[in-house]
């Protein structure tokens, strides 16, 4: 069979070592799937990533992964090899050869090989790679005991050094953020833009809830548009909450009902102290409960089949 990326597919490869990963349009044993030392992914952090998550057989909200992903390499000049369609249908295909119908699923697609310069054009293909696997960022008792969460010194970069709404392989910024967030013991770091405003945190979106409705920063706060908190949103609105994305400041959390974080990992998870000082009563708040409550019966009931081998 001739399959996405218009390289030869083995359909299914039997492997008793690990993950099967697909690697430029081929599946491969988790030990056989290596890049080279020359591509500017690994070289510059020179590319984009999705984190994708499959829930009871079907993929969450795809197409709008897929959106991010080709937006995001739009954005650092990258051209993917492959149409969104071949994408989807790689995804899909490498989750079938892993036999996962609950997983993560990291898709990343590099600058490809280059010489030891900047220039991009010097590189040929694109590398692109689709590893399905697991993930638990938290321990399951901080849902209900809500997350620890620090102020980073390190300031979120800017849109106009980079646009964190690239979801781009050079992390560091966060990363950076991260090793701030483990010095303190705590489990996240908000990340404030340059003008002192919430952003996001180091991996995930935040909300606040307060007067019976929920808060987020708006994209201009300079964050990723997360996936999940656009479900979230949706969820919110459609269980009667009001939904305003607009900015607020460290000081705004303090005083409100309820805080949490969304992302594709992490899902819906609250966080009940900031800078050592305690968020409301300090415990997980019902509106945070509601929404995790709808986002379980969204992720059930939607999502792109994985589908059988025909
Ligand atoms: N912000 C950042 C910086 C992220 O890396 C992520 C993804 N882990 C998110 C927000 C959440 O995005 P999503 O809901 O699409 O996973």
């Amino acid at each position: 069979m001739r399959g996405p990326g218009g390289v030869g597919l083995v359909e299914k490869v039997v492997s008793r070592m690990g993950a099967v990963i697909y690697m430029d349009g081929q599946l491969v044993p988790e030990a056989e799937a290596k890049v080279s030392v020359f591509d500017h992914g690994l070289l510059y952090g020179d590319g984009v990533f999705e984190g994708i998550r499959a829930y009871h057989g079907r993929v969450f909200r795809l197409t709008q992964h897929l959106e991010r992903l080709y937006d995001s390499a739009l954005g650092i000049h990258l051209s993917i090899p492959l149409s969104i369609g071949e994408m989807e249908q790689a995804v899909l295909l490498t989750l079938r050869a892993n036999e996962a119908r609950d997983a993560y699923i990291r898709l990343v697609v590099t600058r490809g090989c280059g010489d030891l310069g900047l220039d991009p054009q010097k590189c040929g293909r694109p590398t692109v790679f689709i590893i399905v696997g697991k993930i638990q960022l938290y321990d399951p008792a901080l849902y209900v005991k809500g997350l620890r969460l620090i102020t980073c010194r390190t300031r979120r970069i800017s849109a106009r050094a980079l646009d964190p709404s690239i979801k781009s392989l050079n992390y560091l910024n966060n990363i950076v953020a991260k090793v701030e967030v483990t010095n303190a013991s705590a489990h996240e770091g908000i990340m404030l833009n340059e003008e002192g405003y919430v952003a996001e945190c180091t991996g995930d979106n935040i909300f606040l809830v307060r007067h019976g409705g929920v808060v987020t920063p708006p994209p201009e706060a300079g964050i990723l548009k997360g996936v999940t908190r656009g479900a979230v949103m949706e969820v919110a609105k459609s269980k009667g909450y009001r939904v305003a994305e607009e900015l607020f400041r460290i000081g705004d959390l303090l005083p409100a009902d309820e805080c949490f974080l969304t992302g594709t990992a992490a899902e819906i998870v609250p966080a009940t102290s900031v800078d050592g000082r305690q968020i409301a009563d300090g415990v997980a708040g019902p509106v945070t409960g509601d929404l995790r409550e709808g986002f379980s019966a969204l992720v059930a009931c939607e999502g792109t089949p994985i589908g059988t081998d025909a």
